[in-house]
């Protein structure tokens, strides 16, 4: 088993770096009885592997058992050769196995090691507490039922969860005292350091986060392969957060540029063992998990860059008011905003020697957790209300409409009003609907496909004796119970009635259409771009499709046409569907492809495109695949890092997309008064025309605008002000570095003196000061200049002091501060 421990009840993140013996990710070796062999056999089968295949000494084993299992304790002192005294009974704290407060539970039994049998024994508590005695192997046995209340029952069919880390077990057999020295772990580690330009085994704070390091690209490593996305919530948060962690020892190592990725290729050769052939499926993802890991670092370092001088900025505010606390708001925007991991800030506040208010921020935490879940959708809204009322226990409604459309007869089980409105959430359980109002219904059977997988849900009609209602939407709870939303139209809808139902067909064909395509595209994509490509989210509804995958780069325009004409082939090929009700693990040893995440039955149903694809799914697909017609690609792009989202319309949706796209090609034609196989030459030949006339323009403009004030004198705009030569001038509004020209234009025919520029329109003026070379600086400062000038329009600004430009709002103040210039100049002369 792949086993992650970084939250809920198993959580060892913290432990991960400082511990020898624990990891976020790690491979479990077990084996498991549901009602065949228990208690003894299961020890029997323990004991003989550790001791017989393995070899451990039994004189350097422990057995533990709960401290009430006075069966496990007999068994293993008949079928162990365990010395006297190293059969231990414990509490329930370690060696009773619990879920949860209900459901199955039973007693616990492990296997230690004693790492270090040439020193004298300890107590086992002291041993097990220090590591040195240290758990390889447990044993549960899952016995009873714990029923609400407290009552606990035996269960029927008593079963075996045997639990085994092989990290553990290979730091045994290789005879090292840490996990991280075994073969496991090496090869990672002497990558990291050397990327670290140091070596493990130093046995200092470095070596803890090289052990971090190591570990977190295995789990990161194997999220990813596995479909695992990073993102802010669910697991995706959960390896988006297991990849930070790494990123701050890597800083803690020096390392400010991305490196996991460089060695995420590492860690999985690690994987593949010395034949290669272990986690084949880490090939086929590397060049995406690398990409991926990649975007993360770099997004997180930049994220962490912008977040220290944000930090930096609080800390110096707060320092200055006397204070030495990062008030709970201020880390909350850290956090939120800027993303700074708590951790983190905790961390940076440290070094500071601040506090950091975790209540305050707790508050603000919990606040926009209130928030979000008041912004719910109403989807979900719709569905959390209903839940209760209408997923009745184990009444999966039977779905009948992959091949119909109308059914009679069908029954309703269970009804419910929506108060004011669908959106609102209040739902109450109702007897009747009225005409005119909203609720829904649970029916044991149905030809309305309840939104799931993708697809979105079904609209229609239902009709009973004396009435009639719209229906809105159909949803799937995860009990399988459809329910339905209504309208009523006509009459009232009694909590027992008879239903005659009917879909809106057409549109349901639009969605047909579109889904089966999508799995084309889906097995396209995988041809075209390799097996790396995962399905990370689709929405296949009547007027497109939309499909996101794993791919860590934009799909190059051949690629695209490639995957697009590779679907039309089979479309036209016109292939019937095939669609069969298998065993699970038959239908995955086929190939089927399985969404990560997604939860199966034993008995699934695949769809088949004979030849081409095969999924597993439960949604609605056309009979052969000639009835999509056509597929045209209308977008691609990233959403995350590492996954894309292509767009898609076809049959009917495609003819009106490429009909729009002719009328567009036509109205541009007109436009351009040319044909239509000209339009794109045309529209080049003008652009380049633009560009050449406001070239020309430009520099009319200039050439108008610095004309006169030759240094020859005699310029009657040019007047001396304490002793310098100021030239002031309007002109008309023009791009800025056409102001600049003009600037520089007067100024060198001005030769020593000041050039002042005024220009606008409405609602903006704007400033330039040009001062000769001679003087600025030592006798004049153009930035200063500037400022008082911008003053004048409420504005402000500087520069340099033989060059700015600065603004302001009140355009009919620009004459008058035009006016004030030699003034201002006298001013600052004066100033010295
Ligand atoms: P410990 O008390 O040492 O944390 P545990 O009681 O949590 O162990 P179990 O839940 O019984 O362990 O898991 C079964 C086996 O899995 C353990 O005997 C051990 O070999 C291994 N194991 C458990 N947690 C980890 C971990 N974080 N990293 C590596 N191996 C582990
Ligand atoms: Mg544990």
């Amino acid at each position: 088993q792949k086993c992650l421990r970084v939250s809920g009840k198993h959580n060892d993140l913290e432990n991960v770096g400082p511990s020898p013996r624990h990891h976020t990710f790690f491979e479990m070796l077990g084996n498991f009885s549901f009602g065949d062999y228990f208690k003894e056999e299961a020890i029997r089968f323990g004991w003989d592997l550790v001791t017989g295949a393995w070899g451990l000494p039994p004189e350097h084993l422990f057995a533990t058992v709960f401290e009430e299992d006075d069966e496990a304790f007999d068994l293993w002192g008949r079928l162990s050769s365990l010395p006297q005294g190293r059969i231990l009974r414990c509490g329930a704290a370690d060696n009773f196995w619990a879920m949860g407060d209900t459901g199955p539970c039973g007693p616990c039994s492990e296997i230690f090691v004693d790492l270090h049998p040439e020193e004298p024994e300890v107590d086992f508590a002291e041993g097990s507490e220090s590591g040195r005695y240290i758990e390889i192997w447990n044993l549960v046995f899952m016995q009873f039922e714990r029923r609400e209340g407290g009552e606990t029952v035996d269960l029927p069919n008593p079963s075996v969860d045997t639990g085994a880390g092989l990290e553990r077990v290979s730091a045994v057999l290789q005879g090292v005292g840490s996990n991280y020295d075994t073969d496991l772990f090496q090869p990672i580690l002497a990558a990291a350091a050397a990327v670290a330009d140091r070596s493990y085994g130093a046995g200092d704070d470095g070596d803890v986060s090289l052990r971090v390091i190591a570990d977190h690209l295995r789990a990161v490593s194997f999220l990813l392969s596995d479909g695992v996305i990073p993102s802010n919530e669910g697991r995706g948060y959960v390896l988006r957060r297991i990849l930070r962690r790494a990123v701050r020892h890597g800083l803690r190592l020096g390392l400010e540029d991305p490196f996991l990725h460089r060695l995420v290729p590492v860690v999985e050769e690690t994987f593949a063992g010395p034949t290669g052939r272990r986690y084949p499926q880490h090939g086929a993802t590397r060049a995406a998990t690398v990409a991926t890991v990649r975007a993360e670092e770099e997004k997180f370092l930049s994220t962490l860059a912008a977040g220290a001088r944000e930090f930096q900025d609080q800390v110096e505010r707060v320092r200055k008011a006397g204070g030495s606390e990062l008030p709970g708001v201020s880390a909350f925007q850290l956090y939120d905003t800027f993303g700074m991991p708590l951790e983190v800030l905790r961390e940076m506040a440290e070094e500071e020697r601040f506090t950091l208010d975790e209540t305050g921020f707790q508050e603000h935490l919990d606040d926009q957790r209130r928030r979000s879940r008041a912004a719910t959708g109403d989807g979900q809204k719709k569905a959390q209300a209903l839940g209760a009322i209408l997923a009745g226990e184990g009444e999966a409604t039977e779905f009948l409409g992959y091949h119909q459309s109308e059914l009679e007869g069908a029954r309703v089980l269970r009804l419910a009003k929506l108060d004011g409105g669908a959106s609102s959430g209040q739902a109450v359980s109702a007897a009747a609907l009225g005409a005119g109002e909203t609720g829904a219904a649970a029916l044991d059977r149905t030809v309305f496909y309840g939104e799931g997988g993708g697809q979105v849900g079904d609209l229609g009609a239902v009709t009973w004796e004396g009435g009639r209602a719209r229906v809105t939407d159909t949803q799937k709870t995860g009990a399988g119970t459809v329910l339905h939303f209504l309208e009523v139209e006509q009459g009232t809808l009694p909590a027992d009635a008879r239903l005659r139902l009917e879909i809106d067909s057409e549109r349901r064909r639009a969605v047909e259409r579109n889904h089966t395509a999508t799995h084309l595209l889906h097995a396209a994509l995988r041809e075209v771009l390799g097996e790396g490509v995962r399905q990370a989210g689709s929405l296949v509804a009547p007027d497109r499709l939309r499909f996101d995958f794993t791919h860590p780069r934009p799909l190059e325009p051949q690629e695209l046409e490639r995957v697009e004409t590779l679907v039309n082939r089979w479309v036209f090929k016109d292939v019937d569907t095939r669609f069969e009700i298998r065993d699970h693990a038959e239908a995955v040893t086929a190939g089927a492809m399985a969404l990560f995440g997604e939860k199966y039955g034993d008995r699934v149903r695949t769809v088949e495109i004979p030849g081409f694809s095969l999924e597993l799914c439960g949604g609605c697909h056309v009979g052969g695949t000639g009835e999509i017609g056509l597929l045209l690609i209308t977008a691609e792009r990233g959403i995350a890092s590492g996954v894309r989202r292509i767009e898609a319309v076809t049959g009917e949706g495609a003819l009106e997309r490429s009909r729009e796209q002719a009328q567009r090609l036509a109205e541009v034609s007109e436009a351009l008064g040319v044909a239509p196989d000209r339009a794109a030459t045309e529209a080049e030949a003008l652009r380049r025309q633009v560009k050449e006339k406001d070239a020309e323009l430009a520099k009319l403009r200039l050439e108008l605008a610095a004309g006169g004030a030759s240094s020859g004198g005699g310029d009657e705009e040019v007047q001396e002000v304490a002793g310098i030569r100021l030239l002031v001038r309007q002109v008309p509004t023009a791009p800025a570095g056409e102001l600049r020209n003009i600037a520089d234009t007067l100024k060198s025919k001005l030769g020593s003196g000041v050039v002042v520029l005024g220009s606008g329109e409405p609602g903006k003026a704007s400033f330039i000061v040009a001062v000769s070379d001679d003087l600025a600086g030592s006798t004049l400062h153009a930035g200063k200049l500037v400022k008082a000038l911008a003053a004048e329009v409420g504005g402000g600004g500087g520069g340099r002091p033989d060059f700015a430009q600065a603004g302001g709002k009140d355009f009919d103040a620009l004459p008058g501060a035009l006016e004030k210039a030699p003034e201002i100049l006298r001013q600052q002369r004066g100033d010295g």
